[in-house]
This record gives C-alpha cells, sequence and structure tokens, in this order.
C-alpha cells in the first residue's frame, strides 16, 4: 500500500523506541501552515479560551499482550503528563481480539487497514489503541500514529499501534506511549531533519538533529542528544525526543498550546450542555426564567425554544464569544390550571452539531 499523497516516513536506525509517523516533504512551511489555518478557525468562531475535553480511549488487545490494568495505568501517566493543559483522557473499552494475522502487525499495509476497519470505534474525538507487536518493512517497531490533521482524509487509520513491551509502567513511566498520544495529539518530533529548521516550529522546544540511542546511559543518569549547535546539551526529557527509561518527563508549554490548537480544530469537542435551569413550578401570571449553560462546542450558538402552545418564550440574552454560553427566556401567559408542560431547548453550533435539553414545569393557575 502507498503511503497517502506519496510521501515517506520517518525511521530511525534503531531497531527499538522508534516509530512511524507521516512526513510531509517541507515539514517547516506544511506546519506554518496548520497553526495559521488553526489559530484562524478559533478566531472565526470566538473561541477566546481552550476547550476542556476528555478524548474516550478504546483500546483494542490483540492476542492479550497487553493487560486492562497496564492500559489504565499508562492512561493514568499520560493525565499525568497533560496536566497543565485542558486535554484529558479515560479508558472507556478494552477488548480482547483473538485474530493472529494481526499480532505481527506490518505497519502501512493492506493488514492494518483491514485491522482498523474491522476495530476501530468512535469519531475524531475516540483514540484507538491497538496492542501488538508491529514492524515497517521488517523493523519492529515501538509505535506509530496519526496526526490531527490526517482524520478528515483517512479516519479509519486514525489512532496508534503500540507496542506495549516498549512501554512500561515503572521506570520509563510510560513514554512511549505518551509519545505517540503526542503524536495524535499533532505533536512532532523534536529532531530532525537539520539544524537549520525549527524541525517542530515550536518556540521553547530545542533544535536538535536526532536522538543519541546508541549508549545506554549509567543507571540513574540521562543521555545527551544530538544538538544545533553540536555540543550543546538538548531535550533530553522531552516526550517527543526519544530517550531512555525514566529520562521523558514533560511536554513544554508550547507543545501543550499545539496540542490544544490542534485539538479545537481537528478533534471538536462534541456538543454539550447542562441541565436546563428554572423553577419546577410555576403559578400562572408570574415571570420565570429558565436557561442552560454550553459547556463544550463551537459558537456562535443558535437556540431554539419549544413549549406547549399557549405559552410565551422569550430568550433574553446571548453571550456567544465564550465556551460556557447562557441563554434564558421567560414563561409569561399562562392559561392552564395544574399541567405537567415540557420546556424544551435545542442547541446548535457552529460545526452543525445539535442537542436537545428538556426541563418540566407544573404550571398552576
Ligand atoms: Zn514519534
Amino acid at each position: 500500500m502507498q503511503a497517502p499523497h506519496g510521501l515517506g516516513f520517518a525511521i530511525d536506525q534503531r531497531e527499538t523506541d522508534l516509530c512511524i509517523i507521516r512526513e510531509r516533504p517541507v515539514e517547516e512551511a506544511y506546519l506554518r501552515d496548520l497553526q495559521q489555518q488553526a489559530l484562524l478557525w478559533k478566531r472565526n468562531r470566538g473561541l477566546k479560551k481552550n476547550q476542556t475535553v476528555t478524548f474516550d480511549v478504546a483500546w483494542h488487545n490483540i492476542l492479550g499482550f497487553a493487560t486492562q490494568e497496564r492500559a489504565e495505568t499508562l492512561v493514568d501517566l499520560l493525565n499525568d503528563a497533560l496536566v497543565d493543559s485542558g486535554i484529558r483522557f479515560e479508558l472507556v473499552s478494552f477488548d480482547y481480539v483473538w485474530r493472529s494475522e494481526w499480532f505481527q502487525l506490518d505497519l502501512w499495509t493492506a493488514e492494518e487497514m483491514d485491522m482498523k476497519e474491522t476495530l476501530r470505534v468512535g469519531t475524531s474525538t475516540t483514540l484507538n489503541v491497538y496492542s501488538c507487536v508491529p514492524s515497517y518493512q521488517g523493523t519492529r517497531v515501538a509505535g506509530s500514529s496519526a496526526f490531527p490533521d490526517d482524520y478528515g482524509d483517512d479516519p479509519v487509520r486514525d489512532g496508534i499501534v503500540l507496542d506495549v513491551a516498549f512501554s512500561p509502567v515503572g521506570g520509563e513511566g510510560g513514554a512511549t506511549f505518551i509519545h505517540e498520544v503526542g503524536h495524535w495529539l499533532g505533536l512532532r518530533h523534536t529532531f530532525g531533519p537539520s539544524c537549520a529548521t525549527d524541525n517542530d516550529l515550536v518556540d521553547d522546544t530545542e533544535t536538535h538533529l536526532k536522538p543519541d540511542l546508541s549508549n545506554p546511559p549509567p543507571a540513574g543518569t540521562c543521555p545527551t542528544s544530538q544538538f544545533c549547535p553540536l555540543g550543546r546539551t538538548g531535550p533530553v526529557e522531552n516526550f517527543m525526543n526519544y530517550g531512555f527509561a525514566g529520562c521523558q518527563t514533560l511536554f513544554t508549554a508550547g507543545q501543550i498550546g499545539r496540542t490544544e490548537d490542534q485539538v479545537a480544530m481537528y478533534r471538536p469537542a462534541p456538543l454539550t450542555a447542562a441541565e436546563m435551569n428554572g423553577p419546577e413550578v410555576l403559578h400562572a401570571g408570574r415571570p420565570a426564567v429558565w436557561s442552560v449553560d454550553v459547556e463544550t462546542g463551537y459558537g456562535p450558538y443558535t437556540y431554539s425554544w419549544h413549549v406547549a402552545q399557549g405559552f410565551g418564550i422569550t430568550p433574553i440574552g446571548s453571550n456567544a464569544r465564550e465556551i460556557t454560553d447562557t441563554v434564558r427566556c421567560t414563561l409569561r401567559d399562562c392559561e392552564r390550571y395544574e399541567e405537567l408542560v415540557t420546556i424544551a431547548c435545542t442547541i446548535t453550533d457552529s460545526e452543525g452539531q445539535q442537542i436537545t435539553v428538556e426541563h418540566q414545569v407544573l404550571v398552576w393557575n
């Protein structure tokens, strides 16, 4: 199977601790364009603050290679690594898959797509994890990931393939798993291809040529990377480098910002709203106010209120420039006696997502 758009892949010489991602021919220009698109997208929707979003994790455990306990621990470690962001993950499913042909999986083949077409669940906000023993052109790799901007053209490929042997939950702290999810959130490697470009287009990460994985460091120490200029110390602690057990511990503030921009544009949170607030008993002739708050979604929103005939509903006020939004309505003309009335509000966001929130009121006359 050919790579999409005829592009190549990042492959390290080392047999372990490498991952397979799709590369673009002029990565820096491509990333700059992505970043501008994301900022424009947010501005057009009036998003001033980053969304808080919890992604579902659907884990597909090929031939029992992982355990649910390890999966849960890895997700906990991932949430620790993202503690400064509004992004969280929650393991919602863990299924055993008894298909031996997907265990030693050749990446970027029809076999991989067959597996994903069969197993994949959810939407762009569902992280599908396939734990098996992946390889690329005969070389065993630690994992592979799709980028958020791949989703539109290639939703089936979305998710990560992971060799959990490279994500122990002890000393390494799940760094390979966290690294792959970093790609899934839109982050590039901190290294390569040259010193002349800002390789990941994140301002606060060091530019360096390659991770140096040739000499395992003495216990309790971390190795240096190959830096730009050579001789300087590099970001050995960064999750988007490659590293040794226990050395990779952080994402920078710039990387967190990048993930939030990429998520906002390519993995938008589903529209959700709180319950409707307002009185549950109403005496005729007295004004009352109901409100509903949008929790996540993309403004501007439109609100459509529905109530039994004979009641006058007047929306009052709107604040569509924030993610949290409130619209209220008043109920005036009550003509009925002791009747249970359902008030409903249908909210539509700028992405066309729609939800309806209902509230029951006992009306006395
Ligand atoms: Zn990687």
